[in-house]
């Protein structure tokens, strides 16, 4: 049995894991799909702290990973088909390990990327329809892309792609973006960008050799227009990652997981979570590093309050 369960590995659950590590808690760290999270699919991070030049996103995530090692944390590949958090132990159903037992869980599986939900988008995800300009743009050399969205992901996304395209289209539903200003005047900086703005995304267009373009509705003049690409990235924002938990937890009306305000504490008692599954509004890689510390610290005083032996960091 595990004193602790840590489920995801973004910034939140690699916190977690370098503070209970040292607690000498040895968590046992669950890793999904996306070891490292999103972060993983990233360039360069210039916000987090303490990295005055920079760090590649892969880069920060593989050194938080090695900082909890470093401290006894123990991490093991799979997938949490299940969990059973009406009886103690807690008892977790993963992929590949079988059934595992713990006193606590920390839950920080992050969040995923949002699909438009149009015909033409999900079947043609891997032909020329992705969310991920890190993972793909290498394969759009020289072609022109699409950009779907308004915020700072989008603008992020189309940035990156104008290494490789020959021009990045925006297609934002209204007039004004949400992004912040300096990514705002960054994008508009570029010249590799253009700008389709007041236009709602309607349809993939393809042909027998894939992505051709994008059917939007011209908000302004309420004409279909058909915007012209080989490639069309989706950057409209993420879903939390709590399907699994099959309604124990409780959520808001998005899926977020709800915590007492000022805490990680979940409405299970030994159950925390942290990082963007349970944060719609900041989603930054340094507030979910700190909500990890803070469900590590929650996790840590509720075990001794069990009367477990740990030693403070
Ligand atoms: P976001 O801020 O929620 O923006 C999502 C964008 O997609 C919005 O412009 C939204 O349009 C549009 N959208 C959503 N659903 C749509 C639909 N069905 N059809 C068409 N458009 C749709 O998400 P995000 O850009 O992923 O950013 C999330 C958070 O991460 C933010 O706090 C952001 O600051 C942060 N972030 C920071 C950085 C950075 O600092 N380097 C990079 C990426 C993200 P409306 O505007 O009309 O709602």
């Amino acid at each position: 049995m595990h004193k602790t369960i840590i489920v995801g590995t973004g910034p939140a659950g690699l916190t977690a894991a370098i503070y209970l590590a040292r607690a000498n808690l040895a968590p046992l760290v669950l890793e999904g799909p996306q070891p490292g999270g999103q972060l993983t699919t990233t360039t360069e991070v210039e916000n987090f702290p303490g990295f005055p030049d920079g760090i590649m996103g892969p880069d920060l995530m593989n050194n938080m990973r090695r900082q909890a090692e470093r401290f006894g944390a123990v991490f093991k590949t799979g997938w949490v088909n299940s969990i059973e958090l009406g009886q103690r132990p807690f008892v977790l159903d993963v992929e590949g390990i079988g059934r595992l037992e713990a006193e606590t869980v920390i839950l920080s599986t992050g969040a995923s990327a949002k699909y438009l939900g149009i015909p033409g988008e999900k079947e043609n995800v891997g032909r020329g329809v992705s969310t991920c300009a890190t993972c793909d743009g290498f394969f759009f050399r020289g072609k022109r892309i699409i950009v779907i969205g308004g915020g700072d992901s989008a603008m992020e996304e189309a940035a990156f792609l104008t290494r490789f395209a020959s021009e990045v289209r925006v297609v934002h539903r209204r007039e004004e973006l949400r992004a912040s200003k300096i990514m705002q005047e960054r994008a508009r900086a570029n010249d590799k960008i253009v700008w389709s703005l007041n236009r709602t995304p309607l349809e993939v267009v393809t042909s027998d050799h894939g992505v051709t373009g994008l059917k939007v509705l011209n908000n302004s003049t309420g004409e279909e227009e058909l915007l012209e690409a080989d490639g069309i990235f989706v950057a409209i924002g993420h879903t939390p990652n709590t399907g699994f938990l099959n309604g124990q937890i409780d959520t808001d009306e998005q899926g977020y997981i709800r915590v007492v305000p000022g805490t990680s504490q979940t409405n299970v008692p030994g159950v925390f979570a942290c990082g963007d599954v349970q944060d719609r509004h900041y989603r930054q890689a340094i507030t979910a590093a700190g909500s990890g510390c803070m469900a590590a610290l929650d996790c840590e005083r509720y075990l001794e309050a069990l009367g477990h032996e740990s030693v403070t960091a």
